[in-house]
């Protein structure tokens, strides 16, 4: 994964150091997560807020891990997601980041205490209809909402392209959020794009954090 990553920088003469790999190991059980910390990896991609939430009790002792929220997050999670993840790559709403800030609020130490949770906002791009995102044109008012919550901070834009074997196939919607984040005077942020199958592809286009899990882990079990 590594010389993926770095031969992919290069070509695209760019830092190595500028893009993060978020390990994601969503079904598999905490023994992998603790597995990869040993060998060094500290940031890791999780979907669902209930499966983590029992693999997250068995890892207090994983000091500098950072974990990463990258599913689908329903507001009745939104308490629990901000508890024990530290980015939350699927913001999709005002509404979403608004409850995000008051649970935020609520848990402050002492009250109304300064502590910022790193959100990005995920932009779905294609017309799937069982992908979630906020639609381009609702872009600027979702930053200006979540610039409007104190407890948030806003580091950028992630995306999901359609899934295809064909990693050319992303590109488009790749360099379609780059455009978008400088649009929106985002220029300078995250750009949470790329996958086990594309994640070249995405570096080209300029992503910041790689969500990798396959290629790590090998097959996910489906679900039972
Ligand atoms: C599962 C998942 C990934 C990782 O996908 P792989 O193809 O296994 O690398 C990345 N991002 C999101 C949002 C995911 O749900």
């Amino acid at each position: 994964m590594e010389s993926r990553i770095a031969r992919a920088a290069a070509r695209a003469q760019r830092n190595r150091s500028d893009i993060q790999l978020v390990a994601v190991t969503k079904k598999f059980p905490a023994a992998v997560i603790r597995e990869a910390f040993e060998l060094g990896l500290r940031d890791f991609g999780e979907n669902y807020v209930q499966e983590f939430e029992e693999k997250h009790a068995e890892l207090s002792d994983c000091i500098g891990a950072r974990y990463h929220f990258i599913g689908h997050l329903q507001s009745n999670k939104a308490k629990k997601a901000a508890e024990i993840f530290d980015v939350i790559h699927t913001v999709d709403s005002a509404k979403l980041a608004r409850r995000l800030n008051a649970e935020l609020d609520a848990a402050a130490e002492p009250a109304g205490a300064h502590s910022s949770k790193d959100v990005l906002i995920e932009v779905k791009l294609s017309d799937e209809p069982a992908k979630a995102g906020a639609a381009p044109g609702d872009i600027a008012a979702l930053v200006e909402a979540i610039r409007g919550c104190p407890h948030l901070r806003l580091l950028g834009l992630m995306t999901m392209p359609p899934w295809s074997d064909d990693a050319e196939t992303s590109r488009p919607y790749f360099a379609r959020l780059r455009e978008l984040a400088a649009q929106n005077g985002l220029g300078q942020s995250s750009l949470s794009m790329g996958m086990s199958h594309d994640l070249e592809v995405a570096i080209e286009e300029g992503a910041t954090i790689v969500r990798v899990g396959t290629a790590l882990f090998g097959p996910r079990r489906k679900a039972a």
